[in-house]
């Protein structure tokens, strides 16, 4: 999944940056609003972790002017401890959740979890398919209920397919659902990561289908 982080305090910034990229997530980071929007006007995300005082544009500002663009991308506001008018705002704007400052990464996950599962079609934390399962929350995946052992963007790879069962893929998505701004990555990438996935995944009877041109298909089992 792609998130964007904005967050002014750099080295905050970054270990949630690399929290959620141990996950196998894309994560970009910025550290002010204009850039927020900016961002936000040109890539799709799956979940914004936007702080509220940044040094530009606040980000209740890049909020509201997210919301009237009509983007339904779950918001995630990180606001100070006193900040209870921000966050009244913040809600009365469209976030979905918030957490106040300090808080634990564990819970930053928790809840960031909670969230993308939902933007996603309120998908269950446990996704079934055939003798595949694939725990979401945990990142987790198992065959006959046996762990198998997945490199991260492999299992984000996974997990985008199971989503969209049944339906093809764009490579392009993938590539951006794989890797953030910073990392220079091309459609061959993702065609690398799918070649991997498939080998791991056949002995279980789980294919992943080349739609010539457009994408990748996971077949209904
Ligand atoms: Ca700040």
């Amino acid at each position: 999944m792609r998130l964007l982080v904005v967050e002014d305090n750099q080295a905050l910034g970054h270990s949630i940056a690399s929290a959620f990229r141990a996950k196998g997530h894309a994560v970009d980071c910025v550290e002010s609003g204009e850039d927020a929007d900016t961002s936000l006007r040109t890539q799709p995300y799956d979940l914004v972790i936007l702080d509220i005082g940044l040094p530009d544009l606040d980000g209740l500002e890049v909020l509201r002017r997210l919301r009237r663009r009509k983007s339904r991308v779950p918001v995630l506001m990180l606001t100070a401890r006193d900040g209870l008018e921000d966050r009244v705002q913040g809600l009365n704007l469209g976030a979905d959740d918030y957490l106040c400052k300090p808080f634990a990464l564990a819970e930053l996950e928790a809840r960031a979890g909670a969230l993308i599962r939902r933007g996603v079609g309120g998908e269950a934390a446990i996704i079934a398919h055939g003798r595949l399962t694939l725990d979401t929350a945990a990142r987790l995946a198992r065959v006959d209920g046996e762990p198998i052992d997945l490199p991260r963007r492999e299992l984000t790879l996974l997990e985008v397919l199971l989503i969209q069962r049944g339906q093809v893929v764009a490579k392009q998505l993938l590539l951006e659902k794989l890797f953030g701004f910073e990392e220079e990555a091309g459609v061959n990438a993702v065609e690398i990561y799918v070649h991997r996935l498939r080998k791991k995944l056949e002995p279980a009877g789980v294919r992943i289908r080349t739609v010539r041109g457009l994408g990748y298909l996971l077949e209904n089992p």
